[in-house]
Protein backbone atom coordinates (compact mmCIF):
# COMPACT_ATOMS: atom_id res chain seq x y z
CA UNK A 1 0.00 0.00 0.00
CA UNK A 2 1.32 3.39 -0.96
CA UNK A 3 0.65 6.19 1.46
CA UNK A 4 0.95 9.27 -0.55
CA UNK A 5 1.01 13.17 0.91
CA UNK A 6 2.02 15.23 -2.16
CA UNK A 7 -0.48 16.42 -4.43
CA UNK A 8 2.33 16.01 -7.47
CA UNK A 9 2.93 12.88 -6.28
CA UNK A 10 -0.58 11.39 -6.46
CA UNK A 11 -0.95 12.90 -9.85
CA UNK A 12 2.13 10.78 -11.01
CA UNK A 13 1.28 7.89 -9.57
CA UNK A 14 -2.28 8.50 -11.01
CA UNK A 15 -0.85 8.86 -14.36
CA UNK A 16 1.52 5.74 -14.31
CA UNK A 17 -1.34 3.66 -13.61
CA UNK A 18 -3.36 5.01 -16.39
CA UNK A 19 -0.21 4.86 -18.99
CA UNK A 20 -0.86 1.37 -18.15
CA UNK A 21 -3.90 1.08 -18.98
CA UNK A 22 -5.77 0.46 -15.84
CA UNK A 23 -8.45 2.16 -14.26
CA UNK A 24 -8.79 3.99 -10.58
CA UNK A 25 -11.68 3.89 -8.94
CA UNK A 26 -11.81 6.48 -6.10
CA UNK A 27 -12.94 7.09 -2.76
CA UNK A 28 -13.04 9.97 -1.27
CA UNK A 29 -13.39 10.01 2.70
CA UNK A 30 -12.59 11.98 5.81
CA UNK A 31 -11.35 9.32 7.89
CA UNK A 32 -12.53 8.05 11.23
CA UNK A 33 -13.07 4.60 8.80
CA UNK A 34 -15.95 2.23 9.95
CA UNK A 35 -17.80 -0.36 7.89
CA UNK A 36 -19.67 1.76 5.93
CA UNK A 37 -16.30 3.46 4.30
CA UNK A 38 -15.21 0.07 3.69
CA UNK A 39 -17.86 -1.18 2.48
CA UNK A 40 -17.62 1.69 -0.46
CA UNK A 41 -14.01 0.38 -0.72
CA UNK A 42 -15.12 -3.01 -1.63
CA UNK A 43 -17.84 -1.80 -4.02
CA UNK A 44 -14.66 0.21 -5.93
CA UNK A 45 -13.19 -3.07 -6.01
CA UNK A 46 -15.60 -4.07 -8.64
CA UNK A 47 -15.40 -0.78 -10.67
CA UNK A 48 -11.94 -0.16 -11.00
CA UNK A 49 -8.73 -1.92 -11.10
CA UNK A 50 -6.54 -0.07 -8.62
CA UNK A 51 -8.39 1.47 -5.67
CA UNK A 52 -7.54 5.05 -4.19
CA UNK A 53 -8.65 6.22 -1.10
CA UNK A 54 -8.62 10.19 0.10
CA UNK A 55 -8.42 10.78 3.69
CA UNK A 56 -8.84 14.57 4.10
CA UNK A 57 -10.60 16.33 6.90
CA UNK A 58 -11.75 19.04 4.54
CA UNK A 59 -12.09 22.29 6.50
CA UNK A 60 -13.83 24.35 3.79
CA UNK A 61 -17.06 22.13 3.86
CA UNK A 62 -17.76 22.70 8.21
CA UNK A 63 -19.98 25.51 7.96
CA UNK A 64 -19.20 25.26 12.30
CA UNK A 65 -15.58 25.48 13.06
CA UNK A 66 -16.53 23.60 16.42
CA UNK A 67 -17.80 20.64 14.61
CA UNK A 68 -14.79 20.45 12.61
CA UNK A 69 -12.41 20.92 15.34
CA UNK A 70 -14.41 17.80 17.33
CA UNK A 71 -14.29 15.84 13.79
CA UNK A 72 -12.67 12.47 14.62
CA UNK A 73 -8.95 11.91 13.52
CA UNK A 74 -7.55 8.43 13.57
CA UNK A 75 -5.03 7.98 10.90
CA UNK A 76 -3.05 5.45 12.21
CA UNK A 77 -6.42 2.91 12.77
CA UNK A 78 -7.17 4.07 9.49
CA UNK A 79 -4.24 3.39 7.89
CA UNK A 80 -4.35 0.00 8.97
CA UNK A 81 -7.73 -0.26 8.14
CA UNK A 82 -6.73 0.33 4.27
CA UNK A 83 -4.34 -1.98 4.50
CA UNK A 84 -6.26 -4.98 5.60
CA UNK A 85 -8.78 -3.89 2.76
CA UNK A 86 -5.63 -4.25 0.52
CA UNK A 87 -6.04 -0.66 -1.09
CA UNK A 88 -3.40 0.45 -3.32
CA UNK A 89 -3.05 3.99 -2.64
CA UNK A 90 -4.06 6.23 0.15
CA UNK A 91 -4.04 9.52 -0.21
CA UNK A 92 -3.53 11.93 2.40
CA UNK A 93 -3.13 15.54 1.78
CA UNK A 94 -2.26 18.21 3.96
CA UNK A 95 -4.61 21.40 3.79
CA UNK A 96 -1.85 23.51 2.29
CA UNK A 97 -1.25 20.94 -0.38
CA UNK A 98 -4.92 20.87 -1.36
CA UNK A 99 -5.12 24.44 -1.14
CA UNK A 100 -2.19 25.99 -2.19
CA UNK A 101 -1.59 29.57 -0.19
CA UNK A 102 -1.37 32.69 -2.48
CA UNK A 103 -3.59 30.74 -4.92
CA UNK A 104 -6.71 32.76 -6.93
CA UNK A 105 -10.40 32.35 -4.78
CA UNK A 106 -12.67 31.26 -7.66
CA UNK A 107 -16.40 31.06 -6.65
CA UNK A 108 -17.92 27.59 -6.36
CA UNK A 109 -21.00 27.70 -8.48
CA UNK A 110 -23.23 24.94 -7.43
CA UNK A 111 -26.19 23.36 -8.94
CA UNK A 112 -29.92 23.64 -8.11
CA UNK A 113 -29.85 20.00 -6.29
CA UNK A 114 -27.73 21.57 -3.44
CA UNK A 115 -30.41 24.57 -2.69
CA UNK A 116 -32.38 22.74 -0.21
CA UNK A 117 -31.83 20.09 2.90
CA UNK A 118 -28.03 20.03 3.59
CA UNK A 119 -27.81 22.92 1.64
CA UNK A 120 -30.17 24.78 3.39
CA UNK A 121 -29.11 23.84 6.83
CA UNK A 122 -25.45 24.35 6.35
CA UNK A 123 -24.61 27.51 4.30
CA UNK A 124 -21.38 27.17 2.50
CA UNK A 125 -21.14 23.00 3.42
CA UNK A 126 -21.87 22.50 -0.24
CA UNK A 127 -19.72 25.39 -1.76
CA UNK A 128 -16.69 23.33 0.06
CA UNK A 129 -17.57 19.74 -0.83
CA UNK A 130 -17.80 20.58 -4.66
CA UNK A 131 -14.58 22.16 -4.16
CA UNK A 132 -12.67 19.78 -2.07
CA UNK A 133 -14.12 17.33 -5.02
CA UNK A 134 -13.32 18.71 -7.92
CA UNK A 135 -9.52 19.49 -6.81
CA UNK A 136 -9.39 15.65 -5.89
CA UNK A 137 -10.84 14.25 -8.89
CA UNK A 138 -8.11 16.43 -10.85
CA UNK A 139 -5.20 15.32 -8.20
CA UNK A 140 -6.47 11.63 -8.32
CA UNK A 141 -7.51 11.26 -11.87
CA UNK A 142 -10.06 8.48 -11.73
CA UNK A 143 -12.11 6.61 -13.89
CA UNK A 144 -14.80 5.57 -11.00
CA UNK A 145 -15.58 7.39 -8.06
CA UNK A 146 -17.64 5.67 -4.96
CA UNK A 147 -20.01 7.44 -2.64
CA UNK A 148 -22.46 6.39 -0.18
CA UNK A 149 -25.93 7.32 0.02
CA UNK A 150 -25.76 7.92 3.23
CA UNK A 151 -25.12 11.31 1.77
CA UNK A 152 -27.38 11.24 -0.96
CA UNK A 153 -27.72 14.63 -1.40
CA UNK A 154 -24.04 15.52 -1.87
CA UNK A 155 -24.06 11.97 -3.97
CA UNK A 156 -26.65 14.20 -6.40
CA UNK A 157 -24.35 17.37 -6.21
CA UNK A 158 -21.45 15.37 -7.00
CA UNK A 159 -23.21 13.73 -10.01
CA UNK A 160 -24.51 17.49 -11.22
CA UNK A 161 -21.10 18.79 -11.15
CA UNK A 162 -19.14 16.00 -12.78
CA UNK A 163 -21.73 16.79 -15.60
CA UNK A 164 -21.66 20.22 -15.38
CA UNK A 165 -17.74 20.65 -14.65
CA UNK A 166 -16.67 18.05 -17.95
CA UNK A 167 -15.23 15.45 -15.75
CA UNK A 168 -15.21 11.86 -17.39
CA UNK A 169 -15.76 10.08 -14.16
CA UNK A 170 -18.32 7.55 -13.31
CA UNK A 171 -20.07 8.58 -10.20
CA UNK A 172 -21.46 5.27 -8.09
CA UNK A 173 -23.99 5.86 -5.31
CA UNK A 174 -23.56 3.03 -2.71
CA UNK A 175 -26.52 2.21 -0.26
CA UNK A 176 -26.29 3.30 3.24
CA UNK A 177 -24.79 0.88 5.77
CA UNK A 178 -26.43 0.54 9.18
CA UNK A 179 -25.61 -1.35 12.32
CA UNK A 180 -27.68 -4.61 13.23
CA UNK A 181 -29.73 -2.33 14.90
CA UNK A 182 -30.56 0.08 12.15
CA UNK A 183 -27.86 2.95 12.80
CA UNK A 184 -26.41 4.22 9.84
CA UNK A 185 -22.78 4.05 10.57
CA UNK A 186 -21.28 7.34 10.86
CA UNK A 187 -18.23 8.77 12.63
CA UNK A 188 -20.11 11.23 13.60
CA UNK A 189 -21.70 8.07 16.17
CA UNK A 190 -18.26 7.94 17.82
CA UNK A 191 -19.14 11.31 20.05
CA UNK A 192 -22.51 9.43 20.74
CA UNK A 193 -22.69 8.05 24.57
CA UNK A 194 -23.90 4.40 24.73
CA UNK A 195 -27.11 6.17 25.37
CA UNK A 196 -26.95 8.08 22.36
CA UNK A 197 -26.76 5.37 20.15
CA UNK A 198 -29.78 3.60 21.87
CA UNK A 199 -31.62 6.63 21.68
CA UNK A 200 -30.04 7.49 18.05
CA UNK A 201 -32.19 4.53 16.78
CA UNK A 202 -35.16 6.55 16.56
CA UNK A 203 -34.08 8.28 13.05
CA UNK A 204 -34.20 4.55 11.54
CA UNK A 205 -37.17 3.51 13.28
CA UNK A 206 -38.81 6.60 11.77
CA UNK A 207 -37.43 5.58 8.38
CA UNK A 208 -38.78 2.32 8.81
CA UNK A 209 -42.47 3.89 9.96
CA UNK A 210 -42.43 5.97 6.51
CA UNK A 211 -41.77 2.94 4.82
CA UNK A 212 -45.09 0.75 6.37
CA UNK A 213 -46.88 4.61 5.77
CA UNK A 214 -45.87 4.02 1.72
CA UNK A 215 -46.08 0.51 1.34
CA UNK A 216 -49.54 0.77 3.16
CA UNK A 217 -50.52 3.21 0.43
CA UNK A 218 -50.02 6.88 1.76
CA UNK A 219 -48.57 9.67 -0.39
CA UNK A 220 -49.08 12.64 0.83
CA UNK A 221 -45.81 13.71 2.16
CA UNK A 222 -46.95 15.83 4.68
CA UNK A 223 -48.79 13.34 6.55
CA UNK A 224 -45.93 11.32 6.08
CA UNK A 225 -43.36 14.20 7.52
CA UNK A 226 -45.84 14.65 10.30
CA UNK A 227 -46.53 11.20 11.73
CA UNK A 228 -42.90 10.56 11.70
CA UNK A 229 -41.54 13.68 12.54
CA UNK A 230 -43.54 14.34 16.12
CA UNK A 231 -41.80 11.16 18.04
CA UNK A 232 -38.32 12.61 17.11
CA UNK A 233 -39.59 16.27 18.06
CA UNK A 234 -40.26 15.30 21.79
CA UNK A 235 -36.78 13.91 22.19
CA UNK A 236 -34.58 15.27 19.95
CA UNK A 237 -33.79 18.76 18.03
CA UNK A 238 -34.71 18.36 14.63
CA UNK A 239 -33.28 20.24 12.01
CA UNK A 240 -35.62 18.97 9.19
CA UNK A 241 -37.40 16.27 8.17
CA UNK A 242 -38.58 16.24 4.11
CA UNK A 243 -39.91 14.26 1.14
CA UNK A 244 -38.00 16.13 -1.87
CA UNK A 245 -37.88 14.42 -5.08
CA UNK A 246 -35.08 11.91 -5.15
CA UNK A 247 -33.65 12.82 -8.77
CA UNK A 248 -34.29 17.18 -8.52
CA UNK A 249 -34.69 17.22 -4.66
CA UNK A 250 -37.11 19.77 -4.86
CA UNK A 251 -39.89 19.86 -2.93
CA UNK A 252 -42.91 17.16 -3.11
CA UNK A 253 -46.94 17.37 -2.12
CA UNK A 254 -47.94 13.85 -3.41
CA UNK A 255 -45.12 11.13 -4.08
CA UNK A 256 -45.84 9.32 -7.58
CA UNK A 257 -42.05 9.06 -8.66
CA UNK A 258 -39.13 7.77 -6.40
CA UNK A 259 -39.30 10.49 -3.06
CA UNK A 260 -36.21 10.96 -0.62
CA UNK A 261 -37.13 11.27 2.49
CA UNK A 262 -34.06 13.27 4.45
CA UNK A 263 -33.69 14.13 7.91
CA UNK A 264 -31.32 15.84 10.31
CA UNK A 265 -31.51 15.63 13.88
CA UNK A 266 -29.57 16.47 16.66
CA UNK A 267 -28.92 13.55 19.15
CA UNK A 268 -26.53 14.52 22.56
CA UNK A 269 -25.60 17.76 20.36
CA UNK A 270 -24.14 15.87 17.27
CA UNK A 271 -25.97 16.18 14.27
CA UNK A 272 -27.04 13.01 12.58
CA UNK A 273 -28.47 12.39 9.20
CA UNK A 274 -30.08 9.59 7.38
CA UNK A 275 -32.51 8.94 4.76
CA UNK A 276 -34.61 6.48 2.24
CA UNK A 277 -35.99 6.51 -0.61
CA UNK A 278 -39.67 5.62 -0.96
CA UNK A 279 -40.59 3.84 -3.79
CA UNK A 280 -43.17 0.84 -4.96
CA UNK A 281 -40.59 -1.98 -4.68
CA UNK A 282 -37.64 -0.35 -3.37
CA UNK A 283 -34.97 -2.38 -1.78
CA UNK A 284 -31.99 -0.24 -2.03
CA UNK A 285 -31.71 2.22 0.26
CA UNK A 286 -34.13 1.09 2.21
CA UNK A 287 -33.89 1.30 6.37
CA UNK A 288 -34.57 -2.50 7.17
P1 LIG B 1 -17.13 10.84 5.14
O1 LIG B 1 -15.84 10.25 5.59
O2 LIG B 1 -18.16 10.94 6.21
O3 LIG B 1 -16.94 12.10 4.33
O4 LIG B 1 -17.72 9.78 4.13
C1 LIG B 1 -17.00 9.34 3.02
C2 LIG B 1 -17.93 8.57 2.13
O5 LIG B 1 -18.46 7.47 2.84
C3 LIG B 1 -19.13 9.41 1.65
O6 LIG B 1 -19.40 9.12 0.30
C4 LIG B 1 -20.22 8.95 2.56
O7 LIG B 1 -21.51 9.08 2.00
C5 LIG B 1 -19.86 7.48 2.73
N1 LIG B 1 -20.47 6.92 3.93
C6 LIG B 1 -20.32 7.36 5.21
N2 LIG B 1 -21.08 6.62 6.05
C7 LIG B 1 -21.72 5.71 5.28
C8 LIG B 1 -22.67 4.67 5.54
N3 LIG B 1 -23.11 4.41 6.76
N4 LIG B 1 -23.11 3.95 4.49
C9 LIG B 1 -22.70 4.20 3.23
N5 LIG B 1 -21.82 5.17 2.91
C10 LIG B 1 -21.34 5.91 3.92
Amino acid sequence: MKVIVLPGEMAAASREIRSQSRTIAFVPTMGALHEGHLSLFREARRHGDVVAVSIFVNPTQFNDKADFEKYPKTLERDLKACGAENIAIVFTPTVEGIYPAGEENKPVSLPEVASRLEGASRPGHFEGVVDVVSRLFRIVQPHVAVFGLKDYQQYRVIQEMTRSGGYDVEIIGHPIVRTPEGLAMSSRNERLSVEGRTKALMLSKALKAAQYLFDRGERSAKIIVNKIAAPLKKDFHVDYVEIVDAESLESVDVITRPALLAMAVFVEDVRLIDNCVLAPNTVENSPT
